[in-house]
Formats: structure tokens, C-alpha cells, sequence
């Protein structure tokens, strides 16, 4: 479904976004892997994509630094000589109920979740818009729909990306280029294995399909709107959520 076009996910070095790019690579397309610091996990992301037959790089970039998606994004394209897809997917919690969350705990999660998604759409939609064809996809959360208690930050983060994807679809549609949004429930991943135990018994009870997610959940939902299926689909959010926000 994605023969030869050149994917780029950031936050892919673990979790969510390494099945995405993992995916994609079985769909055909080479990936720019994208990681904030955990180089030897990145390499690890690196070496199973390419062992799929695609090539595979590794790019450090802290997407909440505007100087470093712009470095980065060039670097791709020079790279690869193209890029056709981005995946909006890095991101971060700092959970505390809100009158104890500290200033910098509300805005390191709006920089990497919120501001992040915005400096590397500036940077790929100019390199879309000259080629006339483009698929964003931005990673949001059903808490940014629902709202969550503790998850001030982080719901306003994952809103305000709702928002961005609707706007980029609108500026970016007569270009050719689509935007839209994956909005997960609960998948297992590092980030949700440090929340405690009862937290997700009593989220699984809320969960209608009586199960949390898995990455391959959500990255199968990326690749198809990544692909030629997907070319009238855009300003949509869809969630995977086993139910969770019926
Ligand atoms: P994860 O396992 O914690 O992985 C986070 C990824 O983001 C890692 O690759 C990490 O890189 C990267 N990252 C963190 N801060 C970054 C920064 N400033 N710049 C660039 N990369 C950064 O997370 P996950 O569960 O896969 O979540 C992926 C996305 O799905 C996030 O946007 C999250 O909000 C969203 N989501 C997750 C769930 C869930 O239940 N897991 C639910 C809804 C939405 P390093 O390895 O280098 O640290």
C-alpha cells in the first residue's frame, strides 16, 4: 500500500510509533525514525525495519525545539530525496491533578505534544505543498475528547492537536495534501505501563471490548490513512478506543 514513498514518524523508537513505522516498512515505505534520546532503542527500531527490505534511518530530534525539527526535516528530505508522509505521533505525560501541577510540567507537555506536531507540519507541509500531494497524520487521545482528571496538560495538548489537524486540513486540502487524526484509547506501551495497577484494571472494566490496545491497533488505522484509500478522507479523527468514548 505504500510502495517506495518515504515515511517520516517521529517518537518512533518505541511504543506506538515504532509499529507505525514498522508497519508502514511492511507496507513498502522507507521511514525516518525519529527519537528524542534513546538512541540504542532507535537503533533497535532501525534494524528491524530494514530487516522488512526498505531502508531505514535514524534521525534525534527533540520535536518541542523548532531548530531542530527544521535541521532534521531538511536532513530527511536530502536523505531520501523526498518525503510523502508525516507522523505526528512524539509525545509525552506529566500527570497531576491540576492544582498541584507545576508551570513546567503544563508546558513541557503542550511544547513536545502540541508545539512539536506544529514546527514539523510547518517544515513538511512546504516540502508537500511543492509536490502537491502530502499525508499528515497527528496522534491525539481520546483524553483530549473526554477530558481526564490529572491529565490537564496532556488533554489540552492532545485538544489543541485536534484543532491543528482540522486547521491543516483546511489550508493544506486544494494542495492535495490530507490531515487527520488517530485518537487512542488505552495500548500498551511504556507509557501507560507506568500508570498503577488499578488505574488500568479500572480502565479495562470501562473499556467495552474488555481489553487495552495494542500499537498494531493503531498503526494499522496510519497506514491506511497513509495510503491511496484514504485520498478523500481528511479533518478527521478517528479513535481506537475498544469503545472507551462511545
Ligand atoms: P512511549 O512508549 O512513551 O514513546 C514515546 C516516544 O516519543 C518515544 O519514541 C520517545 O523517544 C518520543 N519522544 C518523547 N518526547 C519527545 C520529544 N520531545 N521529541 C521527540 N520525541 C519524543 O509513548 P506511546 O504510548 O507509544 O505514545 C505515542 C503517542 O500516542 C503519544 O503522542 C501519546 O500521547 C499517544 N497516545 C498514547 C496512548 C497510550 O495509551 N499509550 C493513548 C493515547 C494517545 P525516546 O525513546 O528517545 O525517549
Amino acid at each position: 500500500m505504500l510502495k517506495n514513498k518515504v515515511a517520516v514518524i517521529t517518537g518512533a523508537s518505541r511504543g506506538i510509533g515504532k509499529e507505525i513505522a514498522l508497519e508502514m516498512a511492511r507496507a513498502g515505505a522507507n521511514v525516518a525514525i525519529l527519537y528524542n534520546g534513546n538512541t540504542e532503542k532507535a537503533e533497535e527500531a532501525r534494524a528491524e525495519a530494514e530487516n522488512l527490505g526498505i531502508t531505514a534511518r535514524i534521525y534525534k530530534c527533540n520535536v518541542a525545539s523548532a531548530d531542530d525539527c527544521a535541521q532534521v526535516s531538511t536532513q530527511i528530505i536530502s536523505d531520501f530525496g523526498t518525503a510523502d508522509i508525516l507522523v505526528n505521533n512524539a509525545g509525552i505525560t506529566r500527570d497531576a491533578l491540576m492544582f498541584q501541577m507545576k508551570e513546567d510540567e503544563f508546558d513541557s507537555v503542550i511544547a513536545t505534544n502540541l508545539k512539536g506536531a506544529f514546527n514539523m507540519t510547518k517544515n513538511f507541509a512546504r516540502h508537500f505543498i511543492r509536490k502537491r500531494t502530502g499525508r499528515i497524520i497527528n496522534i491525539t487521545s481520546v483524553s483530549g475528547m473526554m477530558g481526564n482528571p490529572g491529565q490537564a496538560n496532556y488533554s489540552a495538548s492532545k485538544a489543541g492537536l485536534i484543532g491543528l489537524t482540522k486547521t491543516a486540513a483546511k489550508e493544506l486540502a486544494s494542495r492535495g495534501i490530507t490531515c487527520n487524526a488517530i485518537a487512542p484509547g488505552f495500548i500498551e506501551t511504556d507509557m501507560t505501563s507506568s500508570m498503577p495497577e488499578g488505574t488500568l484494571d479500572t480502565a479495562k472494566k470501562a473499556i467495552p471490548l474488555g481489553r487495552l490496545g495494542k500499537p498494531a491497533d493503531i498503526a494499522a488505522l496510519a497506514v491506511f490513512l497513509a495510503s491511496d484509500l484514504a485520498s478523500y478522507i481528511t479533518g478527521e479523527v478517528i479513535k481506537v478506543d475498544g469503545g472507551l468514548y462511545i
